[in-house]
């Protein structure tokens, strides 16, 4: 088991395939001039089967979610997937996209076996889109969020982020919109993660922010109170349901207490928590030709060492030197 000193199990492995990224969120990556990992440095595809081998088989890892950067630009992705589809005991499998691309790999991702998607869409909006991902692919997202929902992908989930002054008047409409397609839609409060180191908390569109604008046009009512879990987001029932809502309060109601996770960045580290500033090397281990055994231990040395929240509110609290990109969100 992959067990620290507060008593919590991790269970979900988030696996960063890569950091880079067609996509330039303000909130999470600069415009230009971000360091990408060398190539020598990223993990192969079979460096990554075998730690989510060990991961399945040998430390209780039951859920891994294929994140980065961006994963579809992984080109070994369908294959990972396949080869992790293989794994005894089966882990479920879900993927966090911006959804380029998924157009062309939805069914495919489905074929090899992936279970979800999460896709991340922030604005309804294509000129707002271009100005909070300076890009100009809104339309490419959209059309990947249906293949996904057409593959069976389901429940397609899609994450928006509010940023003050852009896109923060659009709660009702995103959730209209989402609950019209199928889709079920969770905001996620943003977190200093950005590689400029641009978050402050004032300004922040805080969760409670994001109900109150929701309830002027929705119904909202508390899904299973107090049973949360380890499930970051809290979740409404809109309307009366079957349709609901989530809210990830990573900052204004953090859930560090009942958290499930470990992650694997690109280049073979483990991270104990996204705001760890400490990192734990399985890559060289890897490749000098360590045994399962004591990579696992490594593992659970790294989980061991966990601290009891991510500290954001602690005055002394330090960004990780690593931005969202490269830790996998
Ligand atoms: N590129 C993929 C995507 O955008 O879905 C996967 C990686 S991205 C880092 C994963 C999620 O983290 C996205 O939903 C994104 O909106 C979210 N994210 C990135 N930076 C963030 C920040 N500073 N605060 C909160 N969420 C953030
Ligand atoms: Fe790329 Fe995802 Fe970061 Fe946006 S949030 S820049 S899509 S990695």
């Amino acid at each position: 088991m992959l067990i620290d000193t507060y008593g919590r199990v991790a269970t979900d492995l988030r696996v960063s395939l890569t950091d880079r990224c067609n996509l330039r969120c303000t909130y999470c990556m600069p415009e230009e001039g971000l360091q990408w990992l060398a190539k020598p440095d990223l993990l192969t595809d079979e460096e990554i089967v075998r730690l989510i081998d060990i991961a399945v088989t040998r430390l209780g890892v039951t859920e891994v979610r294929f994140t980065g950067g961006e994963p579809l630009l992984r080109p070994g992705l369908v294959g990972i997937v396949e080869r992790c589809a293989a794994l005894e005991p089966r882990p479920k499998m879900s993927l966090t996209s911006n959804g380029i691309g998924l157009e062309r790999t939805a069914e495919a991702l489905r074929e090899a076996g992936l279970d979800r998607v999460n896709v991340s869409l922030d604005t309804l909006r294509p000129d707002v889109f271009r100005e909070m991902t300076r890009r100009n692919r809104h339309s490419d997202v959209l059309r990947g969020l249906a293949a996904a929902h057409a593959a069976g992908l389901a429940p397609v989930k899609v994450n928006a982020v509010l940023m003050p002054g852009l896109n923060d008047d659009e709660a009702p409409e995103l959730l209209a919109w989402a609950v019209s397609r199928g889709y079920e839609l969770r905001f996620i409060e943003q977190m200093p993660l950005d590689a400029q180191h641009g978050w402050k908390r004032e300004g922040m569109i805080t969760a409670a922010d994001i109900l109150r604008s929701l309830r002027d046009r929705f119904e909202l009512t508390p899904e299973g109170e107090g049973e949360r879990g380890s499930a970051p987001a809290e979740r409404w029932l809109v309307d009366g349901g079957p349709a609901r809502v989530g809210v990830i309060a990573s900052v204004s109601r953090p859930f560090c207490g009942a958290c499930d996770r470990t992650r694997l960045t690109a280049d073979g580290q483990v991270r104990n928590c996204l705001f760890a500033r400490e990192e734990t090397d399985l890559r060289t281990a890897l490749r000098s030709a360590a045994p399962d055994e004591e990579i696992a231990r490594l593992w659970q040395e790294a989980m061991w060492g966990k601290k009891a929240g991510s500290g954001l509110d602690d005055p002394s609290f330090l960004q990780p030197d690593r931005p969202m990109s490269a830790i996998g969100g």
